[in-house]
């Protein structure tokens, strides 16, 4: 038996069609990721530079990393060279760095704004305000396209409070796309608090302690 591909199994047939799935593979070894690759996960997250370089390079070329963790402006370089997608964008420094670093590689990176709904400012993110004005000042950046919205919501067990915050989330996604009609992606929900986050509307979730056990 292997619990990680009968893990995804389970998760994929609760996901309905449509609705992707991030495996988010942080701080689990190679090994795990090589497990959920052979039981066919495709799409991975990670959330440090450096773990995704050496898990990009041990991995086929196929696998499409996200990376999901704040992304400070000296890992950039690194980080654009293997995600396909870099959901945590929260500035419009960091934007801006992104789509020159891209253009310097010679490649186009797929960006998610992160907006910030939940109560613990612990959690990183733009207020609904900023990330609209960042988007609007970014418009068209030839190496950096915004595809959406990337957040989480609070850390409680309240389902009306995180269903909530999962329904503000979807509110500025859906006033992004009315300035930028291809972001129409919508990244929330994990472990915990993915089912509510399918309800409002999620694109794609991202799972990892369901899948890889606690870290
Ligand atoms: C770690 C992490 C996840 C996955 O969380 P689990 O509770 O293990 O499913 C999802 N999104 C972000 C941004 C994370 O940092």
């Amino acid at each position: 038996m292997c619990p990680i591909a009968d893990n995804l199994a389970r998760i994929r047939a609760e996901l309905p069609a449509g609705v992707r799935l991030v495996a988010v593979s942080k701080f689990h070894p190679v090994e795990a990721v090589r497990e959920a690759y052979d039981a066919g996960q495709r799409v991975f997250g990670e959330s440090r530079a450096a773990e995704l370089a050496a898990k990009a390079q041990a991995m086929p070329p196929d696998v499409e990393w996200h990376f999901i963790g704040h992304l400070q402006t000296n890992k950039v370089r690194t980080v654009v060279a293997h995600a396909s997608v870099i959901e945590s964008v929260d500035s419009e420094r960091l934007l801006r760095l992104i789509d020159s670093e891209a253009a310097r590689a010679g490649r186009t990176v797929d960006v998610l704004l992160q907006v910030h709904v939940a109560a613990e400012d612990t959690k990183t993110g733009m207020t609904p305000a900023e990330l609209l004005a960042v988007a609007s000042a970014c418009r068209g950046l030839p190496h950096a396209r915004i595809r959406g919205v990337m957040g989480m919501a609070t850390n409680t067990d309240d389902r009306r409070r995180i269903a909530d915050d999962f329904r503000n989330i979807a509110a500025v996604a859906a006033q992004l796309q009315l300035m930028e009609p291809g972001a129409t992606e919508l990244s929330m929900g994990m472990s915990h608090d993915w089912p509510l986050a399918v309800e409002q509307g999620a694109t794609s979730v991202r799972i990892g302690t369901d899948i890889f056990g606690a870290r």
